[in-house]
């Protein structure tokens, strides 16, 4: 039996989630893609601890490189 809310269409790998975290830092993702990106992310603290690390490393090379704003709420409308 399964329902419809468990399956998603589109759902990222670890390793996909991974690999677009740098193009999520640097702000290249595609609104869809980078939310599904915070989609998985959260849900997985392995991929939020990579996400941390990615930009600490950011921060260490840019010293003052901006954090990702944080998720885009739903626009209050
Ligand atoms: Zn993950």
């Amino acid at each position: 039996m399964r329902t419809a809310a468990s399956v998603r269409a589109t759902k990222l790998t670890c390793k996909e989630t991974i690999r677009l975290i740098c193009e999520y830092l640097d702000g290249r993702l595609s609104p869809g893609v980078a939310s599904e990106l915070r989609m998985h992310l959260d849900d997985c603290q392995n991929c939020r601890m990579v996400l941390d690390a990615a930009q600490k490393t950011l921060a260490t090379y840019f010293h003052s490189y901006p954090p990702p704003a944080p998720a885009a709420k739903a626009r209050v409308a």
